[in-house]
């Protein structure tokens, strides 16, 4: 642990020092309270030992200013006090404190209640990193790390929303689906199937610069590219490149039934300036009607189209 201690008494501080550093931890030293709280700013310690009494501000006056500058960082806080009765534990804690620790430390408790904070601390850490595992998990499909369908969903629903409002921004959707991968996964396996679409989703990922791009996996075999901001022009350009790169993967596929015996994809562009008078879910069809073009064109092509009214999408 990196402890930031904050003692006005140079003795007293050269004593937690060595009793510290004994323990292994690494110490940052302060002489007083503004010090201590821009060394916790700066360094960001794992614990905090604060004395009470210091020159300027109190520790406990420091404390409630640590936990103001960082409220959901919990850093452990242990206060430090010559005469401890039982309202300046209390006092203490309410400031924001952990634990009180009477001067001159023992070093067999002040080792024992940095053992204690360390392991809650450490806890904390842990749960912290299994949220995030959670909210990641939530929005990716775990085979490809792509967005998941759920993600997608919100995020073409918010980029629509903010195209209808701008009134002329274009919004374009790549959508790619794998030729013949029925076949594929007949007869070289679901496991290899499985490699497959990784492989792809590498492909898609490299391949989107903007952070406003969006890859998600749509179905099975099948992605989507969310491009805000995109004409049709740049999306099929991009769609054409991701076909390129798909085929150079050179993927060995014997039993496609193109000539070419590699996997490839087949590429449906749809682009429209959102409205009100527009929906999303007709901007999705059209990108689903041109994959149908591009599959019945011959498949390992592109198919684009632009959706100007409602009446371009029949049916
Ligand atoms: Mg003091």
């Amino acid at each position: 642990m990196r402890v930031l201690v904050a003692d006005d008494s140079p003795t007293s501080r050269r004593v937690l020092q060595l009793h510290i550093e004994k323990m292994g931890h690494e110490v940052i030293p302060a002489t007083d309270g503004d010090e201590a709280l821009k060394l916790f700013l700066d360094q960001r310690p794992d614990l905090v030992l604060l004395d009470v009494v210091m020159p300027g501000r109190s520790g406990f006056d420091i404390a409630r200013e640590m936990r103001n500058e960082r409220p959901d960082d919990w850093i452990p806080i242990i206060f430090l006090s010559g005469n401890v009765k039982d309202q300046d534990v209390a006092d203490g804690i309410d400031a924001g404190g952990d634990d009180y620790l009477t001067k001159p430390a023992n070093p067999v408790v002040l080792r024992a209640k940095m053992l204690a904070m360390q392991r809650i601390s450490n806890m904390r850490h842990q749960l912290a990193e299994a949220n995030r595992q959670l909210v990641h998990q939530s929005n990716h499909d775990s085979l490809t790390q792509l967005a998941n369908r759920r993600a997608l969903d919100d995020y073409l629903a918010k980029q629509w929303a903010a195209a209808v409002r701008h009134g002329s921004r274009p919004l374009s959707l790549v959508m790619l689906d794998v030729d013949y991968f029925k076949d594929y996964n007949d007869h070289y396996g679901h496991q290899a199937g499985d490699e497959c679409l990784a492989a792809i989703s590498q492909v898609l990922r490299k391949n989107l610069l903007r952070v406003e791009d969006m890859a998600a996996r749509f179905g099975g075999e099948e992605f989507m590219i969310v491009l805000p901001e995109t004409p049709l022009e740049g999306a099929v350009k991009v769609g054409e490149r991701l076909r390129r790169e798909v085929r150079d993967l050179g993927i060995s596929h014997r039993y496609s039934r193109l000539d070419y015996k590699f996997v490839t994809v087949s590429v449906g562009v749809a682009s429209t300036i959102p409205r009100a008078s527009l929906k999303l879910k007709q901007l999705i069809k059209m990108a689903d009607h041109a994959l149908y073009d591009a599959k019945n064109a011959g498949r390992d092509c592109v198919c684009s189209a632009m959706l100007h009214t409602p009446d371009d999408i029949e049916g």
